[in-house]
């Protein structure tokens, strides 16, 4: 039977580490260029708490971190994919 490891991570924003399945990735990918929760290359995270996410430093943070310039469209697809889980019906109202 295999061992369920859970990765640790950082988020890049209030530099606390969490699991990896609890992280948004961003990836800079080789081929595609940037992408969400996929892709190969050097990789960024950001925890799921509005307080990193909605930064206003998190864009200056994201580019240093994947070392890139980020698209203003990638902000848009970005907030598109936080508007997800922030539906989540699990969270409880
Ligand atoms: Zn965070």
């Amino acid at each position: 039977m295999i061992q369920q490891t859970s990765v640790m991570r950082i988020c890049i924003s209030c530099r606390k580490t969490y699991d990896r399945k609890n992280l948004l990735k961003i990836t800079k990918d080789h081929k595609q260029g940037i992408m969400l929760q996929k892709g190969m290359g050097r990789s960024a995270y950001i925890c799921k708490s509005k307080k990193c996410y909605s930064d206003s430093k998190i864009k200056k943070k994201l580019q240093k971190a994947l070392k890139t310039t980020l698209e203003p469209e990638f902000f848009d697809i970005f907030e598109k994919e936080i508007a997800i889980h922030d539906s989540n019906p699990n969270k409880g109202i």
